[in-house]
Protein backbone atom coordinates (compact mmCIF):
# COMPACT_ATOMS: atom_id res chain seq x y z
CA UNK A 1 0.00 0.00 0.00
CA UNK A 2 1.98 3.33 -1.20
CA UNK A 3 2.17 5.93 2.03
CA UNK A 4 0.36 9.23 1.28
CA UNK A 5 2.16 12.39 1.56
CA UNK A 6 0.00 15.95 2.51
CA UNK A 7 2.45 18.62 0.96
CA UNK A 8 1.55 21.79 2.40
CA UNK A 9 2.55 24.65 0.40
CA UNK A 10 1.50 27.60 -1.33
CA UNK A 11 4.02 27.98 -3.56
CA UNK A 12 2.65 25.70 -6.47
CA UNK A 13 5.87 25.22 -8.24
CA UNK A 14 7.48 23.94 -4.95
CA UNK A 15 4.90 21.80 -4.43
CA UNK A 16 4.71 20.23 -7.89
CA UNK A 17 8.50 19.90 -7.80
CA UNK A 18 7.72 18.37 -4.01
CA UNK A 19 4.96 16.06 -5.65
CA UNK A 20 7.24 14.61 -8.60
CA UNK A 21 9.67 13.22 -6.84
CA UNK A 22 7.49 11.93 -4.08
CA UNK A 23 5.69 10.41 -7.04
CA UNK A 24 8.48 8.73 -8.42
CA UNK A 25 9.27 6.93 -5.62
CA UNK A 26 6.20 5.63 -4.76
CA UNK A 27 3.84 7.91 -2.66
CA UNK A 28 1.01 9.07 -2.88
CA UNK A 29 0.81 12.67 -2.46
CA UNK A 30 -2.42 14.93 -1.51
CA UNK A 31 -1.70 18.97 -2.30
CA UNK A 32 -3.15 22.09 0.03
CA UNK A 33 -2.41 25.60 -0.39
CA UNK A 34 -3.27 27.15 2.81
CA UNK A 35 -3.88 26.13 5.95
CA UNK A 36 -7.80 25.76 5.66
CA UNK A 37 -7.36 23.07 3.30
CA UNK A 38 -4.66 21.49 5.01
CA UNK A 39 -6.63 20.56 7.93
CA UNK A 40 -9.79 19.56 5.82
CA UNK A 41 -7.35 16.96 3.73
CA UNK A 42 -5.88 15.59 6.52
CA UNK A 43 -9.22 14.68 8.00
CA UNK A 44 -10.26 13.17 4.58
CA UNK A 45 -6.93 11.61 3.14
CA UNK A 46 -5.46 10.59 6.60
CA UNK A 47 -2.24 10.64 5.05
CA UNK A 48 0.67 8.53 6.74
CA UNK A 49 3.54 12.11 6.90
CA UNK A 50 2.75 15.80 6.49
CA UNK A 51 5.10 18.42 5.07
CA UNK A 52 4.01 21.65 6.11
CA UNK A 53 5.30 24.88 5.26
CA UNK A 54 5.16 27.81 7.84
CA UNK A 55 3.89 30.38 6.41
CA UNK A 56 1.08 29.74 4.71
CA UNK A 57 -2.67 31.81 4.00
CA UNK A 58 -5.74 31.43 6.14
CA UNK A 59 -4.16 29.17 8.88
CA UNK A 60 -0.20 29.27 9.20
CA UNK A 61 1.60 26.19 9.77
CA UNK A 62 1.96 26.72 13.06
CA UNK A 63 -1.63 26.42 13.81
CA UNK A 64 -1.98 23.47 12.06
CA UNK A 65 1.08 21.71 13.38
CA UNK A 66 -0.71 22.57 16.91
CA UNK A 67 -4.48 21.38 15.51
CA UNK A 68 -3.19 18.13 14.22
CA UNK A 69 -1.28 17.47 17.00
CA UNK A 70 -4.06 17.55 19.61
CA UNK A 71 -5.64 14.71 17.46
CA UNK A 72 -2.55 12.85 16.08
CA UNK A 73 0.67 11.10 16.18
CA UNK A 74 1.00 11.39 12.07
CA UNK A 75 4.90 12.71 11.35
CA UNK A 76 4.94 16.46 10.20
CA UNK A 77 8.09 17.49 8.68
CA UNK A 78 8.30 20.94 8.74
CA UNK A 79 9.55 23.26 5.65
CA UNK A 80 10.48 26.62 7.18
CA UNK A 81 12.53 29.78 5.54
CA UNK A 82 15.35 30.54 7.60
CA UNK A 83 17.77 28.51 9.54
CA UNK A 84 16.96 30.44 12.81
CA UNK A 85 13.09 29.80 12.39
CA UNK A 86 14.16 25.83 13.18
CA UNK A 87 15.33 27.33 16.90
CA UNK A 88 12.38 29.00 17.41
CA UNK A 89 9.87 26.33 16.17
CA UNK A 90 11.88 23.70 18.53
CA UNK A 91 11.60 25.89 21.22
CA UNK A 92 7.91 25.93 20.50
CA UNK A 93 7.29 22.66 21.08
CA UNK A 94 5.07 21.12 18.23
CA UNK A 95 6.06 17.98 18.26
CA UNK A 96 7.44 18.23 14.07
CA UNK A 97 9.60 15.20 13.46
CA UNK A 98 12.12 17.14 11.37
CA UNK A 99 12.65 20.65 9.68
CA UNK A 100 13.94 21.39 6.67
CA UNK A 101 15.04 24.88 6.01
CA UNK A 102 14.28 26.53 2.59
CA UNK A 103 15.60 26.53 0.06
CA UNK A 104 15.90 22.47 -0.32
CA UNK A 105 16.55 20.08 -2.63
CA UNK A 106 13.77 17.99 -3.53
CA UNK A 107 15.72 14.90 -3.57
CA UNK A 108 16.72 15.96 0.49
CA UNK A 109 12.98 16.16 1.49
CA UNK A 110 12.33 12.67 0.19
CA UNK A 111 15.22 11.36 1.97
CA UNK A 112 14.01 13.01 4.96
CA UNK A 113 10.57 11.52 4.40
CA UNK A 114 11.76 7.74 4.11
CA UNK A 115 13.97 8.41 7.57
CA UNK A 116 10.97 9.88 9.38
CA UNK A 117 8.70 6.86 8.21
CA UNK A 118 11.40 4.11 8.82
CA UNK A 119 12.03 5.81 12.51
CA UNK A 120 7.61 5.95 12.82
CA UNK A 121 7.23 2.16 11.81
CA UNK A 122 10.19 1.05 13.47
CA UNK A 123 8.31 2.11 17.17
CA UNK A 124 4.90 1.00 15.33
CA UNK A 125 3.66 -1.83 17.49
CA UNK A 126 3.64 -5.63 16.04
CA UNK A 127 0.72 -4.17 14.19
CA UNK A 128 -1.65 -4.91 11.14
CA UNK A 129 -0.08 -5.54 7.86
CA UNK A 130 -2.85 -4.57 4.86
CA UNK A 131 -2.68 -4.59 1.07
CA UNK A 132 -5.71 -4.35 -0.82
CA UNK A 133 -8.22 -6.71 0.32
CA UNK A 134 -5.82 -8.80 2.06
CA UNK A 135 -4.61 -8.01 6.16
CA UNK A 136 -2.32 -9.90 8.16
CA UNK A 137 -2.48 -9.32 12.18
CA UNK A 138 0.59 -9.72 13.53
CA UNK A 139 -0.47 -9.11 17.46
CA UNK A 140 -3.68 -12.13 16.59
CA UNK A 141 -2.01 -14.06 13.58
CA UNK A 142 -5.65 -13.34 11.78
CA UNK A 143 -5.58 -12.98 8.39
CA UNK A 144 -8.56 -11.88 6.67
CA UNK A 145 -9.75 -11.53 2.83
CA UNK A 146 -12.53 -8.74 1.94
CA UNK A 147 -12.87 -9.34 6.11
CA UNK A 148 -13.42 -12.55 5.96
CA UNK A 149 -11.17 -14.81 8.37
CA UNK A 150 -8.96 -17.20 6.98
CA UNK A 151 -7.06 -19.71 8.96
CA UNK A 152 -3.65 -20.39 7.96
CA UNK A 153 -0.59 -22.95 9.67
CA UNK A 154 2.11 -21.22 11.04
CA UNK A 155 4.07 -21.68 8.22
CA UNK A 156 2.54 -20.19 5.97
CA UNK A 157 1.10 -17.51 8.10
CA UNK A 158 5.40 -16.19 8.27
CA UNK A 159 5.72 -16.62 4.72
CA UNK A 160 2.34 -14.16 3.63
CA UNK A 161 3.77 -11.76 6.50
CA UNK A 162 6.95 -11.55 5.33
CA UNK A 163 5.89 -10.65 1.77
CA UNK A 164 3.15 -8.78 3.14
CA UNK A 165 5.36 -6.18 4.68
CA UNK A 166 6.99 -5.20 2.09
CA UNK A 167 4.35 -5.09 -1.11
CA UNK A 168 5.78 -5.62 -4.52
CA UNK A 169 9.42 -6.69 -2.93
CA UNK A 170 10.36 -10.37 -4.28
CA UNK A 171 11.65 -12.08 -1.86
CA UNK A 172 13.89 -15.20 -3.07
CA UNK A 173 12.54 -18.64 -2.17
CA UNK A 174 15.97 -19.16 -0.19
CA UNK A 175 14.96 -16.37 2.00
CA UNK A 176 11.48 -17.32 2.26
CA UNK A 177 11.97 -20.94 3.71
CA UNK A 178 15.22 -19.08 5.68
CA UNK A 179 11.99 -17.56 7.56
CA UNK A 180 10.49 -20.99 8.26
CA UNK A 181 13.82 -21.29 10.93
CA UNK A 182 14.83 -24.73 10.96
CA UNK A 183 15.75 -25.30 7.05
CA UNK A 184 18.64 -28.14 7.48
CA UNK A 185 16.10 -30.91 6.11
CA UNK A 186 13.87 -28.30 4.08
CA UNK A 187 13.39 -28.20 0.81
CA UNK A 188 13.07 -24.78 -1.87
CA UNK A 189 10.50 -26.90 -3.08
CA UNK A 190 8.60 -26.53 1.10
CA UNK A 191 8.27 -22.85 0.01
CA UNK A 192 6.21 -23.02 -3.32
CA UNK A 193 3.96 -25.76 -1.44
CA UNK A 194 3.34 -23.09 0.90
CA UNK A 195 2.83 -21.20 -1.55
CA UNK A 196 0.51 -22.99 -3.15
CA UNK A 197 -1.49 -23.58 -0.40
CA UNK A 198 -1.82 -20.11 0.63
CA UNK A 199 -2.87 -18.77 -2.88
CA UNK A 200 -5.68 -21.82 -2.47
CA UNK A 201 -6.80 -20.51 0.92
CA UNK A 202 -6.83 -16.59 0.27
CA UNK A 203 -9.44 -17.62 -1.99
CA UNK A 204 -9.83 -14.19 -3.87
CA UNK A 205 -7.53 -12.77 -2.09
CA UNK A 206 -4.84 -15.64 -3.61
CA UNK A 207 -4.09 -13.83 -6.94
CA UNK A 208 -2.31 -11.62 -5.25
CA UNK A 209 0.62 -13.51 -4.00
CA UNK A 210 2.55 -13.28 -7.61
CA UNK A 211 5.43 -15.43 -9.05
CA UNK A 212 8.11 -13.83 -10.21
CA UNK A 213 9.76 -16.34 -12.72
CA UNK A 214 13.23 -17.89 -11.45
CA UNK A 215 13.37 -15.16 -8.26
CA UNK A 216 10.32 -15.82 -6.23
CA UNK A 217 7.38 -14.45 -5.02
CA UNK A 218 5.58 -11.13 -3.94
CA UNK A 219 2.37 -9.50 -2.76
CA UNK A 220 1.56 -7.05 -5.38
CA UNK A 221 1.29 -3.59 -4.07
CA1 LIG B 1 4.80 29.68 2.18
Amino acid sequence: MNKVILIVEDEARLAEILGEYLVREGFRTERAKDGKRALELWRAARPDLILLDLMLPLIDGLEVARRVRAESDVPIIMLTARDEEVDKLVGLGLGADDYVVKPYSPREVVARVKAVLRRTNAHAPSGLLSVGALSVDLSTYLTRCHGEEIALTPSELQILAHLAREPGVVRGRAELLAVLGDDRFADLRTVDAHVKNLRRKLGPCGDQLETVRGVGYRVRP
